[in-house]
């Protein structure tokens, strides 16, 4: 194609600006702008033809679109003042109608209806590039902290801002404390039933108090200015039950945060002094999004103590014997009757790595095991009416039944299932 021959017809479709006439042939003469390639097309043509050069004045393509990138800067750099950021992406929604004048100028201009570069795509990169002349911070492709959308036809900026995380381990040093806000059956969380206040939760809407989520999660948000927060853990132990040792990893999300850099170190202390000793956070970390799927996928191996009751006697010796059956077995387990109602009835198998425990009179023993992830021990104690094998019930003949539980590790300290890749850089204020 002879580009000067296009840019003849080109012009001759009406009133066109630089970056219009340059953008069909864009995919020539690599290293310029629409604009610079379209001027060069014009001042081209009037040295060949020795006629006046003629600049434009209005474009019946793009209708005014393209003079305008400097103000679509301008008014993002704008909507973004209130937020901090570290990357940042550009979109555009192109009207309909631009799009029909953008394939009307190539099928005048004898191109195919995909010659060059959409229009689109040179918004997205013009007012992207302008953007980041003016603030500190890069273009983001995977997943920016601010994604900004220009709307042509609505002549707005929609900002979206994505969440922060930070990820830490936690401790629960009381019992009956849930890991998230736990809403009342009785009466659907709403505090009242048949217009009386609620018996199960006293008309608060929740069973528990207060949560670990509750007791953490809105210091982040306050911390990172944030609309509210969401927390993500790696499984979950019972309400009764203690989460001790290094603690269960976590991460919380912070969503539409105006402050990302936040000093962890200061921000653990604040956790625990909000939270009071109920729980105890460490090991802070401003992470990535990935992080959450990542923790919550978190198989990990954990070990427990274990308060068990016997419905009669134990004989020491019958309680090691049992103890060596399960050591290193392998355990069938049917999904627990106390879950049953919301998960799927399966079998599934689990691995006890280690098992200890003596009696602490003839009727009482302490336990510590250490199970693979996803190993049930309530029931490994109790036998669930036959519905784990073995169990220490099965094999002792005897009824067994755990009274107290806590959680002792969870997988241990040495977090192998963070990457680099999922760290922000170390940032503090
Ligand atoms: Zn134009
Ligand atoms: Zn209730």
């Amino acid at each position: 194609m002879d580009v000067l021959s296009y840019a003849r017809d080109a012009l001759a479709t009406g009133p066109l600006c630089d970056a219009c006439l340059g953008r069909p042939v864009a995919d020539r003469s690599f290293g310029l702008t629409n604009a610079e390639r379209g001027r060069g097309l014009r001042t081209a043509l009037a040295l060949a033809a020795d006629d006046p050069f003629e600049p434009p004045e209005d474009c019946w393509v793009c209708e005014g679109v393209c003079a305008g990138f400097d103000e679509w800067a301008d008014r993002i750099v704008d909507a973004l003042e209130p937020y901090e950021f570290d990357t940042y992406q550009v979109g555009t929604r192109v009207p309909p109608l631009l799009e029909e004048n953008a394939s009307l100028l190539r099928d005048d201009a004898g191109l195919e209806d995909d010659a060059g570069e959409p229009l689109k795509r040179e918004v997205n990169r013009e007012v992207g590039k302008r953007v980041g002349a003016r603030v500190d911070a890069e273009v983001g492709f995977e997943r920016p902290d601010v994604q900004l959308l220009v709307d042509l036809d609505a002549d707005s900026v929609d900002v979206q801002v994505n969440s922060a995380f930070v990820y830490g381990r936690y401790r629960k040093l009381e019992r009956d404390i849930p890991q998230t806000e736990w809403p009342c059956n009785d009466c659907n969380a709403t505090g009242t039933v048949d217009g009386e206040p609620c018996d199960g939760c006293d008309g608060t809407g929740y069973r528990y108090d207060e949560s670990v989520e509750e007791l953490t999660a809105p210091v982040v948000a306050d911390a990172m200015d944030g609309r509210e927060a969401v927390f993500h853990g790696a499984g979950r132990e019972d309400v009764d039950a203690l989460m001790l040792g290094t603690g269960r990893p976590f991460v919380i999300e912070v969503k539409e945060p105006r402050t990302r850099a936040v000093d962890v170190e200061s921000l653990q202390t604040e956790i625990n002094d909000f939270a009071d000793g109920n729980v105890e956070v460490e090991g802070l970390k401003a992470v990535t999004h990935e992080m959450v799927e990542r923790v919550k996928e978190l198989d990990a191996s954990k070990t427990y103590r274990m308060d068990v009751e016997f419905a009669a006697s134990v004989d020491p010796v019958a309680l090691q014997d049992a103890l060596a059956d399960l050591d290193g077995a392998t355990i069938e387990q049917r999904t627990p009757n106390r879950v049953a109602h919301r998960r799927g009835d399966i079998v599934r198998t689990r691995d006890v790595y280690d098992i200890d425990g003596k009696l602490d009179d003839d009727t009482h023993a302490t336990i510590e095991i250490h199970g693979e992830g996803g190993l049930y021990v309530k029931e490994l104690v109790s036998g669930d009416e036959g519905r784990t094998e073995p169990s220490l019930t099965g094999l002792l003949g005897v009824d067994a039944e755990v009274t107290a539980l806590d959680v002792l590790t969870v997988e241990g300290e040495d977090e192998p299932f963070i990457e680099d890749r999922f760290l922000r850089d170390a940032e503090t204020e």
